[in-house]
C-alpha cells in the first residue's frame, strides 16, 4: 500500500512538472527575487560574491517591509543596490481587473508575463479587522467538478512559487499592510485559504515553496495554523502536505455516496471517499482544536437530502471535522441549482445535533462575478471580442 503510494505520488509529481511555468525572468535578462526560497537567494548573491548575510537583508526587505524598489533599500550601500537593480527585480502581478463588492469583497483577476491570468479574492470579516485572501495555483484546472466554473476551463499551467506568493502580497499593496504585522499583532489579511483556480496538491512543490516563504517568520511570518489549503481529495499528496507544511485541510467533498461524488468530484473514481476519509484520519496534526474541514455545495434534490445528512455524520465518524455548507453559486449555463434555504437549514441541524460546526456560508460578492473562474472566463470573452 505504502510503496503503490509512493510510486503515486512520483507519478503526481512527473506529471506536474509538465506544467510547470515559464522561467520568472525578464526579457532583459533580469531575474525575479520574489519565489526564490532562502537557500536559492543565497545562492543567487553567493554568484554575485556577497555573503548570506546579504540575503537575510533582501529577505527583510522583500517579504517583511514589502518594498519593490531596490533605491528604497536603505540598509544596503547604494553601489550594492545599483548592481542588484541591474541583474534582479521584485516583482507584483499587473492586476488586469480589481472589483470590490458592495459587501466588500474584493476580487482581482491577476495577469502574469505570459499573459496568464488567475483570480484571487479577499474577503474581509464584516465583524472584525480581519480576512481571508483566496489564492489561485493553477491556470485553469485538470479535475472537472461539476459545479465549479474553474473546472469548465482545460489547465494550461501551474503557477510557479513567485506567482503564488505574489498574489497575496499584491493583495497586501492593495490594503497598505506593511511592514508585515509581527507575531500575532492584528492582520486585515489574516489567513489564506488556498482554495482558488487549480487543484493545490497537482501543484505541489510550487505550492509548498510558496507557503514557506509565506510562513517564514523574517518575513511575511504568516503562521500556518492560519494557513488552509483544499484539496479534492489527491490522497497520495495529502500525507505529504501535512508532514511537511503542516496547515490546515479543508476536503470538497460534496457527496456522500462515491456514485455521486464521482459524478460531481470527478476525481473520486480515482480515491474513492474511504480512501480520502482514511487518508484524512491520519492527517498529521488534525486534533480538535485543528479541526478538518469538510466543503459541501449544497445542490438543489441532488445531495441535501437529510438522509444524506446523516450519512455524512456517520461517515466522518472519529474525524475531528468541521463542515462548511456552501450555497451553490451558479454561473451561466451551470447544471446545478442551489438548495433552499429550509433544506440547507435542516442539512445543518442534524450535523449540529451530532455535535459538528456547520456554519452556513454566506455568498459573498455575488455582484462580481465571485465563482470561481467566472472573471478570467469574462476577461477572455472580452478579449476575443476586442481581437
Ligand atoms: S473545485 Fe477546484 S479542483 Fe475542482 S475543478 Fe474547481 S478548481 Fe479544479
Amino acid at each position: 500500500m505504502s510503496d503503490l503510494t509512493s510510486v503515486e505520488r512520483e507519478r503526481i509529481l512527473a506529471k506536474s512538472a509538465l506544467f510547470n511555468p515559464p522561467e520568472a525572468t525578464l526579457p532583459d535578462g533580469r531575474r525575479e527575487l520574489v519565489g526564490l526560497s532562502r537557500e536559492e537567494l543565497v545562492a543567487e548573491l553567493a554568484a554575485l560574491g556577497e555573503k548570506p548575510f546579504r540575503a537575510k537583508q533582501l529577505w527583510h526587505w522583500i517579504y517583511h517591509q514589502g518594498v519593490t524598489d531596490f533605491a528604497a533599500m536603505t540598509s544596503i550601500a547604494g553601489p550594492m543596490r545599483a548592481k542588484l537593480a541591474e541583474r534582479f527585480t521584485v516583482g507584483r502581478p499587473e492586476a488586469a481587473t480589481v472589483q470590490t463588492s458592495a459587501d466588500e469583497t474584493r476580487k482581482w483577476l491577476f495577469r502574469w508575463r505570459d499573459g496568464q491570468e488567475v483570480e484571487t479574492v479577499y474577503i474581509p470579516d464584516r465583524h472584525a479587522d480581519r480576512g481571508a485572501v483566496c489564492i489561485s495555483t493553477q491556470v485553469g484546472c485538470t479535475l472537472s467538478c461539476r459545479f465549479c466554473h474553474t473546472g469548465t476551463q482545460k489547465l494550461v499551467r501551474n503557477l510557479g512559487a513567485a506567482e503564488i506568493v505574489g498574489q497575496f502580497m499584491a493583495a497586501r499593496d492593495s490594503y497598505g499592510e506593511w511592514p508585515s504585522p509581527k507575531d500575532d499583532q492584528p492582520r486585515l489579511l489574516s489567513t489564506i485559504v488556498v482554495m482558488g483556480m487549480g487543484e493545490p496538491l497537482y501543484n505541489y512543490e510550487n505550492t509548498a515553496k510558496a507557503l514557506r516563504i509565506i510562513m517564514d517568520g523574517e518575513g511575511i511570518g504568516l503562521s500556518r495554523r492560519r494557513i488552509t489549503l483544499s484539496t479534492s481529495g489527491v490522497v497520495p499528496m495529502m500525507d505529504r502536505c501535512g508532514q511537511e507544511l503542516g496547515v490546515n485541510l479543508a476536503v470538497s467533498l460534496h457527496a456522500v455516496t462515491d456514485e455521486l461524488r464521482d459524478e460531481i468530484v470527478p476525481l473520486n473514481r480515482k480515491y474513492p471517499i474511504q480512501e480520502l476519509l482514511d487518508a484524512c484520519r491520519r492527517y498529521p496534526g488534525a486534533s480538535n482544536a485543528r479541526r478538518i474541514t469538510f466543503e459541501y455545495v449544497m445542490l438543489r434534490g441532488v445531495n441535501d437530502s437529510e438522509a444524506e445528512a446523516r450519512e455524512l455524520v456517520r461517515l466522518l465518524q472519529g474525524i475531528p471535522a468541521k463542515i462548511n455548507l456552501i450555497p451553490f453559486n451558479p454561473w451561466p449555463g451551470s447544471p446545478y441549482q442551489t438548495s433552499t434555504y429550509e433544506q440547507t437549514a435542516k442539512f445543518a441541524a442534524i450535523l449540529n445535533d451530532a455535535g459538528y460546526s456547520s456554519p452556513i456560508r454566506r455568498p459573498r460578492g455575488r455582484d462580481i462575478l465571485a465563482a470561481c473562474g467566472q472573471l478570467k472566463t469574462e476577461s477572455e470573452r472580452t478579449r476575443r471580442v476586442s481581437a
